[in-house]
């Protein structure tokens, strides 16, 4: 086999890969397997250009092949940017791929020049989109996976560049059949297939982690919805550690006046801010969930009568004074709060809260009413 059909298979595949995610996945826009069909796009492009420039207009395709591999490298950088949610420098994506070309075309002549900076600026994209990855990758497959497949096609071209700039005597021409061309080729090829099948895995990871996050929040507060809730709270009763939390049943007042009076979108607006204030008042430790309709419930850990005094009227000037602010009238809530007994219970711990908000409302709202043990 020689250089150039080697060449045009990983050409290929590339395209397949690319085709193939086109039709399993489709064109998602800003996605990060959007930017890596890009990075796919610019290797067959690329190549394609490089076997051109050895048929005809040599500069001009060869320059056009080096730059749009440049790209190609810098959608990769995109790539783990975006599946990492990290922002990466636009002059950083775009400035390599522009100077190479420049540069390129200048010193084309030379080729010994133009070969060692290709390699030199392609591989340091390709380190920066591997460092990307395997920084704090820790056990994560996909990240692993990605990053050593980017790292190792990185060194290799990096290699060359050091090579064809201290050694050119002992270079192989690009499409001369040489065993460190055919080596290159192959794990570039091995790269390629493996980086799509380590972003396949990030993309299935994160639409995992988007139903898990479906399944277990309220749209509307971004609040734990009621079964998350209870789960979550269960499980903490069932731990030792939690022994003595308060939990408090918490019902917004006149809600349905509100609704009635204002319309329901602000009454959607008043459980948003709801939601805000508690989760901004409370604790990363402890558990705030929408119950119901207009209805929350938290377990606060670690908490004596005196922090529980503080969080409760806490809790109450947040609320008037957010709603006042942002919506011009006051809304306020009724609660009922216990201090979970060991071995109670979740439902028998949440009856008793909802016995003391009970009281809460018939004592005239506006208030939380607690249960001995709480204060
Ligand atoms: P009280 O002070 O006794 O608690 O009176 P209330 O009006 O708050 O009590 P009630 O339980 O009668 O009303 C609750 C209302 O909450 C009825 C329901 O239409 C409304 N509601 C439930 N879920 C939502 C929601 O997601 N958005 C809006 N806007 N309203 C909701
Ligand atoms: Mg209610
Ligand atoms: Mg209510």
């Amino acid at each position: 086999m020689d250089v150039i059909t080697l060449l045009a298979a990983v050409l290929v595949n590339a395209l397949l890969m690319m085709l193939a995610l086109v039709v399993s996945v489709g064109i998602r826009a800003r996605s990060g397997l959007q930017a890596w069909q890009f990075m796919l796009l610019g290797q067959a492009a690329g190549f394609a250009l490089l076997i051109g420039a050895t048929l005809a207009l040599p500069r001009l395709l060869a320059t056009l092949g080096v730059m749009s591999l440049s790209f190609s490298a810098s959608a990769m950088v995109l790539t783990a940017g975006r599946f990492l949610s990290q922002p990466v420098s636009r002059l950083g994506l775009l400035l390599p791929p522009l100077l190479l070309g420049l540069v390129h075309a200048f010193v084309f002549q030379d080729q010994k020049q133009a070969t060692g900076l290709t390699n030199l600026i392609i591989g340091l994209q390709i380190m920066w989109a591997s460092w990307l990855l395997l920084h704090g990758a820790e056990r994560v497959r996909w990240r692993l996976l990605c990053g050593f497949a980017g790292a190792a096609n990185g060194l290799l071209v990096l290699g060359r560049a050091v090579l064809v700039l201290g050694w050119p005597e002992i270079y192989p021409r690009f499409i001369a059949p040489h065993p460190l061309n055919f080596a290159s080729l192959m794990l570039l090829n091995a790269s390629l297939v493996l980086g799509t099948m380590g972003f396949l895995l990030a993309h299935r990871d994160a639409a995992e982690q988007a139903l898990v996050r479906l399944a277990s929040l309220d749209p509307l507060t971004g609040l734990l919805n009621r079964r998350e809730w209870m789960n979550r709270a269960g499980q903490a009763l069932g731990a030792d550690a939690v022994g003595g939390a308060v939990l408090l049943m918490l019902d917004l007042d006149h809600f349905k006046r509100i609704n009635d009076e204002r319309g329901h979108p602000v009454g959607d607006e008043v459980l948003k801010l709801t939601g805000e204030v508690l989760r901004g008042e409370l604790r990363a430790s402890d558990l705030v969930g929408r119950y119901g309709g207009e209805e929350f419930c938290l377990l606060v850990r670690h908490c004596d009568a005196e922090a529980f005094g503080r969080l409760d009227s806490r809790l109450h000037q947040a609320l008037r004074r957010r709603c006042e602010a942002s919506l011009g009238f006051l809304a306020d809530f009724s609660a009922g709060a216990v201090r979970v007994q060991a071995g109670e219970t979740l439902a028998a711990a949440i009856k008793r809260a909802d016995d003391q908000l009970y009281r809460a409302k018939h004592a005239g709202r506006g208030r939380t009413e607690c249960a001995d043990g709480v204060l």
